[in-house]
């Protein structure tokens, strides 16, 4: 039977990691921003729609990205993993409609719960060495010496997205516009919530019982 899943989880929850070993459980991982910039690429009328909206700073509006991600569904048989979709309750109820007409349903929500502060030092915690390339994060993993290289001892440097209140702003939102979505599946019986603070092997065979037994423990 063909299975669908969306992963969720605020920025800084880990889901890249995750998807990544769903992946390799044999689900079709399916980014929203991926899917963005191939519609650009292949030059079709909708991706020259997206490719302007994006240009000016816009963002892409919900029924162009439920119409990308309906054909994706559509054009896939096998089971799927989204990844950044839905966004927001609108999104999610027209997700719900347009699979319920193709008899199919959201299976699994895989909520990454980790805590708002957690998630803040993990990103805005990143800096790396403009030098030899190695990432560090203040928090987590600092260098010997404040702000400093290991390896070289150049000082090390952010990525604007990193940048704290760049973070804070992407942090609201998610707590504003995703964070419901939660509520919403949770409603429907298929919310799982993994802890997403535990190592990230462990986290990864929580996933792997949800999959196959429905449920955390072991069954
Ligand atoms: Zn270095």
């Amino acid at each position: 039977m063909r299975k669908i899943i969306v992963l969720l989880g605020a920025p800084g929850s880990g889901k890249g990691t995750q998807a990544v070993f769903i992946k390799e459980m044999g689900f079709k991982h399916i980014s929203t921003g991926e899917i963005l910039r191939e519609e650009v690429k292949k030059g079709t009328e909708l991706g020259k729609r997206v490719k302007s909206i994006m240009e000016k700073g816009e963002l892409v509006s919900d029924d162009i990205i439920n119409e990308l991600m309906f054909n994706v569904v559509r054009e896939n048989s096998g089971g799927l993993l989204f990844d950044g979709y839905p966004r927001n309750i609108t999104q999610a109820e027209s997700f719900d409609e347009f699979l319920k007409g193709e008899n199919l349903k959201v299976d699994y929500v895989i909520y990454l719960d980790v805590s708002e502060d957690i998630c803040k030092k993990r990103l805005s915690g990143r800096f790396f060495c403009p030098e030899c390339k190695k990432d560090y994060n203040i928090y987590f993993s600092p260098p010997k010496n404040d702000r400093l290289c290991d390896n070289c001892g150049k000082e090390l440097i952010q990525r604007d997205d990193d940048k704290e209140n760049v973070v804070e702003e992407r942090l609201k939102v998610y707590f504003e516009k995703t964070y419901p979505l939660i509520e919403y599946y949770e409603k429907k019986k298929v919310l799982y919530r993994v802890n997403g603070e535990k190592d990230v092997i462990e986290i990864k065979e929580d996933i792997e019982k949800i999959l196959k037994n429905g449920s955390i423990k072991e069954g």
